[in-house]
Order: C-alpha cells, then structure tokens, then sequence
C-alpha cells in the first residue's frame, strides 16, 4: 500500500476508533455522537517512523487524555504511531504579554470551576515556576544557580523566592534585607550576581516562623508580584515552598507563567511527591519545562569515586511515564553545599561544577518559550 493510501487508512480506523471511544466509561465527554466523536481526529501525518496523530483535546482533563491514548495505542492497527494532543480552541490568553504585546489578563477556570484572572507584571517576559514535592531536594540551590547562569548568559533575569516558611535565597546569594522602598512605595529588588532578587527573606524574622493564613498570604504575595520594581526582564524565575499549597495556588491564579520546572532527588519517597507536583502544574494547565534531577549521585570529594546511592531506575520510570524530559542530573558533592552556604552561587565559584547547571541553563534558553508555547495551544501529552 503507498504511504497515502496507509494514512487514508490509518485516518479511517482512528475516526472509527475514536466513535467507539465515547462508549468507554470516562470518555463520554469526547462527543455527543459518533460523528462529533471523530471530528476529534484533526490529522495524521507521516513521519519517520510512522505516523504523527493530532487528536483535538478541548475540554478533556489529562486522565482522559491517557486514557484514550493507552486506548489509540492498545489498537491493533499495525503502525507504529506518536499522539498529539492540541486544543482546537485556545483557552482565555495564558500568554507572556511582553512576547506577545497582548494583554494577558482574562478570566480562566480554576481547580472546582472558580474562575480567576490572569495578570501579567509589567516588563516581565517569561515567568518560570521552580517546585519540589519535598523540602531539602535541592530546589533553592537550583533556582540561585539557575538564575545567576541564565544572567551570565547575558539575559535580565529576576528571582523571587517565594519559600515563605524556609526562604534560603538570600545566605544563598550573599544578600541581607531589609529591601529599599521606591518614591512611589514599590518594593525595590537587592541585587546580586546579575540577579534581581526579592524575598520573604528580607522582611522576616530568620529565627522566628511565618504564621499566616492563606489570605495574609495571597496578599503578601500579590505584593511581591505587582509592587516590585522588576524594570525589564526576560525571566523572573519563582522558587515555590516544597509541596502543593496556598502559595502555588495564588501563583498560578495571578500569574501568566510560561512554564514550572520540578526539582527531585531520585528515590522513590521523593517521586512520590514529585509526581504531584507535575500533576499540580498539568492540572492547571502550566506547561511543565521539565525535571531536574538533584542529588542524582554521590560523588567523594577526596578520592572522586562516584556511588548512585539513591538508584536511577526509578527517575527514568518517572520521566518516561510522565513524559518529562530530565534537564540536568547534579550530583551530591560537598563542594555544591559549601558555595550555598558561603553565599556565591557555584555557577559564579567553580568551573569545574558549574557545567551542571550550565546544561540546566542551556535547556531553558533554547526552550521556545513564545506565546503559542505558554498558552494558545496546549503542551503535547506526547513527545515525539
Ligand atoms: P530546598 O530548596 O529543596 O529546600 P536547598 O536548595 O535549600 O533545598 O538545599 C538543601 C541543602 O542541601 C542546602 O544546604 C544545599 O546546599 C544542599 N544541597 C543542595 N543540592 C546539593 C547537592 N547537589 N550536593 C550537595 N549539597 C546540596
């Protein structure tokens, strides 16, 4: 058969597919008849090897959308094939303004139908996410070392650290707070290695906990959003508190975020909550950049020798079913700790280490972050 006599075919089979799909429990959402059911179908390509498959997801949550994918791909059609997913009809503007020069506010659903708006920060173009399930994985470390590199490389970057309950940014760049006020009462960022950085940090007490209710909460954060002084800037990395809380929820439901990044450690009690954390960010429909594996092995300071003391088997499992590329793998060495704690950013005090974060930094820029990515489309279930 010629290759546009197998993709007629292959069309026909996955329409006809995708008619008995609604029948399955789960799936009735994909069309109120067989024919509404298969207009889900929006092309198949060829493309070496195999085919391309782009299903229309609009208005179908990701179980639904692994669902019918297990189901597309369990079919006996004898083709090798890669599902995309994409949405026919965009969703109310999640796009970097200042990429877009559109205004990024409008109403949007949230978790249990509540709608809110997104609002961008004025000069700020890509608005990254950086998340750990736990505490204590290395997120802080990650997102200094992030951001100093991204500004190494020549970009403006910004670097909230919006870890309320255990804000390490500041011991970690070498700034101590308070932050100056602006004329007009803004917040005005302390700078270091290139970086604008403003934290809970530098209003709060080192020695004495944060004990706030959510509204306190969202409020202060709205501050550090609106009321800085970021002046331009091609990214504002946010360092989130460990887990999935009041603090990521006000983020995703003020913020046009152009992507979330998971950091994890690779033993299993980790990825346990790494997974929720990706499942935060999908849920929510933030598309995630992908997953920075810390601590990935040990490596001895004295003699070099190297130990994969948390195993990688489990890591690859995560990354391959929740089809998330790994960025970097930094391994545990004593030598990342020490440029923590003394306050210079490894990227900035040790060659030798900093090519593990430089592969990090690299993959953000060469990450097309432009407005069909942040927002009019959806991130593919499936990577080809
Ligand atoms: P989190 O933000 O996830 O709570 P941190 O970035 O604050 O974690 O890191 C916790 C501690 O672990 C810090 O003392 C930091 O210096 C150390 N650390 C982080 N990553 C590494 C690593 N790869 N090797 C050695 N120490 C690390």
């Amino acid at each position: 058969m010629s290759s546009e006599a197998s993709r007629k075919a292959l069309s026909l089979s996955l329409g006809a597919a995708l008619a008995q799909a609604r029948h399955l429990e789960g799936l009735a959402g994909l069309g109120s008849d067989d024919s509404t059911a298969s207009e889900r179908l929006l092309d198949v390509q060829e493309k070496n090897p195999g085919f391309l498959v782009q299903i229309a997801s609009d208005g179908l949550s990701l179980e639904q959308k692994m669902q019918l994918e297990t189901w597309l791909l369990n079919l006996d059609l004898a083709v090798p094939m890669t599902i995309y997913f994409k949405r026919r009809q965009s969703l109310a503007p999640r796009v970097t303004p200042a990429v877009a020069g559109a205004s990024a506010e409008g109403p949007k659903k949230g978790p249990f139908g509540v709608k809110f708006r997104l609002k961008p920060i004025a000069g700020v173009k890509k608005i990254i996410a950086i998340s750990s399930g736990k505490g204590g994985v290395g997120k802080s470390t990650v997102s200094v070392n992030l951001a100093a590199g991204l500004a190494l490389q020549g970009s403006r970057v910004g670097l909230l650290d919006a870890d309320l309950y255990g804000p390490s940014i500041p011991l970690m760049m070498g700034l101590h707070g308070p932050m100056p006020i602006s004329a007009d009462q803004k917040m005005i960022p302390l700078e270091g290695f290139g970086v604008k950085v403003v934290s809970f940090g530098f209003m709060t007490d080192p020695y004495n906990p944060v004990i706030w209710r959510g509204p306190m909460l969202s409020k202060a954060l709205e501050q550090l959003f609106y009321q800085t002084e970021w002046g331009e800037l091609d990214y504002l990395l946010i360092d989130l508190p460990p887990g999935t809380g009041d603090v990521q929820l006000t983020m995703i439901e003020s913020l046009p975020l152009a992507g979330g990044i998971v950091v994890s450690t690779p033993q299993a009690v980790a990825l346990l909550d790494a997974h929720k954390g990706l499942s935060m960010f999908e849920k929510l429909d933030v598309p995630v950049l992908g997953l920075v594996e810390n601590m990935s092995h040990f490596q001895c300071g004295a003699c070099g020798h190297v130990d994969d003391i948390f195993g990688q088997e489990q890591i690859e499992e995560f990354a391959r079913s929740r089809r998330t590329p790994i960025l970097a793998r930094i391994p545990l060495h004593r030598r990342i700790r020490e440029a923590s704690d003394s306050g210079v950013p490894l990227i900035h005090s040790d060659p030798a280490f900093a090519q593990y974060y430089m592969s990090l930094v690299e993959a953000v820029m060469e990450m097309e972050l432009s407005p069909k990515a942040t927002g009019d489309q959806e991130m593919p279930a499936v990577s080809p």
